[in-house]
């Protein structure tokens, strides 16, 4: 059968659907819309702008291999400029035309042979295949407090900030101490009138210099010699793998990170009551991280204030806490994370037969590979289920998952199916496989944390690069059903 062209569906402008569209044109595939709900680019980099969003992975790990950006402000970059390269990445590549933006996808259905997708402006994309490129920190998580909805001060989710809202002078309680808790009171404790984070589990903070500019010379020096920089990259990713190990595995190296963190909050907070108030019940890197060079300096001012009694209501001008105290504040941030496993939805996404995403994930999340779904042929994900959200650098998933769809719509293309679908005895096989490799990670050590899925499992990689690299490396037959739509063709 003669080559054909598919028409490729991609749903998300970020990480992920950046590297599926520019994998797809690296192949000869030109044929795909990227519909993105948001009103530019960037995934997590465009709708989080909150003060002090800075990434606490090193700049030189956090970009595409296939676009490399030696000239970083900073060694951890902030988050304007990694929303600035992503874009960049979007024109250079000449993606403009393919993106569909502020075209949020509320339906996708397969049809037996293809898909079609629908948008909430009432558009419909015939399909041969859908990339869902999704996202997992994108859905806002609100908290249910009494009282919140009457609240007459300003309430602002982290990953939904309003650039005109004023924050200088103002008396500013801050939920939640996740990274974007941690950062955002660093910001803003030197602007706020009186700053009160409210902390419901306190965290472990690694001290790390997230100020550090790079020197101009290092990105000069690195335009001039991208062999160089690429040795850099490299040398980077191999770095990378530690950190996979201390996660994964129990070892000395684990155990010297952890005292790391624990002496951070040693030598940085003298005062012994406060000292108690921010120790954790658990064990260090068992949630995810949060690396901080400012947050304990910012709690120890005067105009700041750490408290861990229970929230009671919101009262219409503060916050009530259990010991029946009123904290009266103008702004109320909620840096309460995210609905983590949500995933493509609320879109109503159908497959085969009829079957719905909420069925078939009825017990949580499941991939194959965190790519493939039975029931949902000719639907991939990226960045999906069991993603290496803890212990990989993220583009580089990205980009071998991309790498990984595109062999199957190569194979499309020649004709060698028309629809492909992952087994259910495969996927039951690979989440063995992660549920018996995630018993020795951190994560599992012992706390809560936005890693844990409704039914209790852990949804991330247990694996290092290398595994990932190979499972990934080239479709394996075995695990798939592979179709026809007429008999006897293709
Ligand atoms: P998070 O880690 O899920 O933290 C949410 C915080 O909100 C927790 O402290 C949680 O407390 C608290 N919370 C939730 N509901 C609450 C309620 N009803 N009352 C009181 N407290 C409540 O969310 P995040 O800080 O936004 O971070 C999510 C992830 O985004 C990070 O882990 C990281 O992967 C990514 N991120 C990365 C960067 C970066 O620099 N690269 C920056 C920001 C975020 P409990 O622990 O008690 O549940």
């Amino acid at each position: 059968m003669a080559s054909r062209t598919p028409r490729v569906v991609i749903i998300g402008a970020g990480v992920s659907g950046i590297a599926s569209a520019i994998t797809l044109q690296r192949n000869g595939f030109h044929d795909f819309v990227i519909l993105e709900k948001g009103s530019d680019v960037g995934g997590v980099w465009h709708w989080n702008r909150y003060p002090g969003l800075t990434c606490d992975v090193p700049s030189q790990l956090y970009q595409f291999g296939f676009a490399p950006k030696p000239d970083w402000s900073h060694v951890f970059a902030p988050g304007a400029e990694i929303q600035e390269y992503l874009t960049g990445v979007a024109e250079r590549f000449g993606l403009r035309p393919h993106l569909r933006l502020n075209s949020e996808v509320v339906a996708a259905e397969f049809t037996g042979s293809g898909w079609r997708v629908r948008t909430a402006g009432g558009q419909v994309h015939e399909a041969d295949f859908v990339i869902a490129a999704t996202g997992v920190l994108h859905h806002p998580a609100w908290p249910e407090i009494p009282g919140l909805d009457e609240f007459t001060g300003d309430v602002v989710h982290t990953a939904r900030w309003d650039d005109a809202l004023a924050t200088r002078g103002r008396r500013i309680a801050v939920l939640g101490t996740g990274s974007t808790g941690v950062q955002v009171v660093s910001a803003l404790q030197p602007v706020a009138e009186r700053i009160t984070h409210f902390v419901r589990s306190p965290q472990w903070v690694i001290w790390a210099p997230m100020w550090l500019p790079q020197p101009a010379v290092v990105g000069a020096v690195l335009n001039r010699l991208p062999k160089l920089n690429q040795a850099l990259y490299q040398a980077g990713m191999t770095g990378a793998k530690l950190f996979t190990d201390v996660v994964t595995r129990p070892s000395w190296r684990r155990r010297a990170v952890q005292e790391y963190a624990r002496f951070s909050l040693r030598a940085q907070v003298l005062d012994g009551e406060l000292r108690e108030q921010l120790t954790p019940d658990y064990e260090p890197l068992c949630k995810r991280q949060v690396l901080s060079g400012s947050y304990y300096r910012a709690l120890k001012a005067r105009n700041a204030e750490l408290v861990t009694t229970a929230i009671e209501a919101v009262t219409p001008t503060g916050i009530r806490t259990a010991d029946g105290r009123e904290h009266e504040v103008d702004l109320i941030v909620l840096a309460t994370g995210f609905r983590a496993h949500d995933y493509m939805r609320p879109m109503k996404l159908t497959g085969r037969d009829g079957m719905s995403i909420d069925e078939a994930w009825a017990k949580g999340p499941r991939a194959y590979r965190m790519t493939a779904i039975p029931g949902f042929p000719n639907l991939f994900t990226v960045l999906g289920p069991n993603s290496p959200t803890g212990s990989i650098p993220l583009h580089h998933a990205a980009e071998v998952t991309a790498k990984y769809i595109t062999a199957w719509i190569k194979r499309w293309s020649a004709g060698e199916f028309d629809t492909v679908e992952v087994t259910e005895a495969a996927t039951d096989r690979f989440e063995a496989e992660v549920t018996e490799a995630l018993g020795p990670t951190v994560w599992n050590t012992g706390c809560n944390s936005w890693y844990f899925t409704e039914g209790g499992s852990i949804d991330l990689l247990p694996f290092d690069r290398r595994t990932m690299e190979t499972m990934l490396a080239a479709p394996d037959d075995r695990d798939f059903h592979l179709r026809a739509t007429v008999p006897g063709e293709p």
